[in-house]
């Protein structure tokens, strides 16, 4: 699963540009008799001539801006928005130009742009990145660099590491690169966020699952293979994952074993059929910080699933446990509903926890 962003660019394929050519054709532009190099999103049309040069014979613009060019390759000629050619370094904007995938990515992925400190001893914040990493990919691959050190470091052991993430997407891959830097027992981390095409997938090693909270949890694992960092041994790490992987495997069964019986009490007092969303379920500390023990993240324009996350703490007891999935349940089913949306914690839900038995403390 990928979701597009359109591209804002005019001319771009989501908004095709509309032109007058006789009108906004520009005599003498200095780009006419340039070289150009067919770009590797091109239109169809230009499919079998990505990466080849092509010579412009003439520029059209709209609000003064490059719109489009005629270009020449041997005897054909072509006309294409602006995004179909790499223009050259003579002009600053589209040097590169970021697939739609690339580009989808880095807005789900926006708040890792800027730099992210976390504790030094901590392993949420990769957690933390897996899970909205999730939001984006089933499936991804992992390298890792090399750790790199300072001359002038007082660290003893290393400055930091980079490692990127690989999305396998059609024409191009999606790299994701992520630059740790240790320091102050704080590592730091940012991303950067392009496609390539200059990048081997049969080298490597995929992995992915359909469900969100599982692949968070398996890239999490898969990094701690790869990688060893001061804070926790990688097999404690691995250990601690595989408790979880099977606590969410009881979970699950926990909810369908508790679901029927929460769509029946929605049935019975609005009368409405139901078509449950996708869901996913998980126990973590990251999506739900003291002292909230649980969140139902709804459906968005990047996801097209619920996910419930319930902290680990609701383990210390069972029944507790089971009124916390319970009350994230009836959030669940009242939001598949897509009805007009009430209050959270509006008539519905307190007529649905009240037939539910969900005792009152439980029901805000
Ligand atoms: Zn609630």
């Amino acid at each position: 699963m990928l979701k597009k962003s359109l591209n804002q660019e005019i001319g771009g394929k989501q908004f095709p540009l509309e032109l007058d050519l006789d009108k906004s054709k520009v005599e003498e532009h200095p780009l006419c008799g340039q070289i150009v190099i067919i770009s590797n999103i091109a239109d169809e049309k230009f499919l079998k001539l990505r990466g080849k040069k092509a010579k412009v014979l003439d520029v059209y613009t709209k609000n003064s801006q490059i719109a489009a060019l005629k270009v020449s390759i041997g005897t054909e000629t072509f006309i294409g928005a602006k995004y179909n050619f790499f223009i050259s370094r003579g002009y600053l904007e589209d040097i590169f130009i970021y697939s739609s995938d690339a580009m989808g990515i880095r807005g789900a992925l926006g708040d890792w742009s800027s730099q992210k400190d976390y504790h030094g001893s901590s392993w949420d914040g990769l957690e933390a990145f897996h899970f909205e990493l999730a939001k984006t990919t089933d499936l991804l691959g992992l390298e890792c660099s090399e750790t790199y050190k300072y001359p002038s470091s007082y660290r003893f052991d290393r400055d930091g590491l980079d490692w990127r993430y690989i999305i396998p997407t059609k024409p191009d891959t999606v790299v994701v690169n992520a630059h740790s830097l240790l320091h102050d027992n704080v590592w730091t981390l940012n991303t950067t966020i392009f496609n390539t095409r200059e990048c081997n997938l049969s080298k490597v090693d995929f992995v992915g699952d359909q469900d969100h909270w599982r692949r968070t949890l398996l890239w999490t694992k898969y990094f701690a293979g790869k990688v060893s960092l001061d804070n926790e041994s990688p097999s404690e790490l691995n250990k601690r994952l595989d408790k979880r992987l099977n606590l969410n495997l009881s979970l699950n069964a926990e909810v369908n074993k508790r679901l029927p019986e929460i769509v029946s009490v929605f049935k019975d007092i609005t009368g409405k059929e139901l078509i449950l969303n996708p869901l996913s379920v998980g126990f973590s500390n990251v999506r739900t910080p003291i002292p909230g023990i649980a969140v139902h993240e709804k459906p968005s324009d990047i996801v097209p699933y619920s996910i419930i996350t319930i902290n680990l703490s609701a383990l210390k007891d069972l029944k507790y446990l089971i009124e916390v999935i319970k009350h994230e349940l009836i959030h669940y089913v009242i939001e598949s509903y897509k009805g007009p949306s009430g209050e959270t914690h509006g008539d519905l839900f307190q007529e649905m926890a009240k037939r539910l038995n969900l005792p009152r403390k439980f029901r805000d």
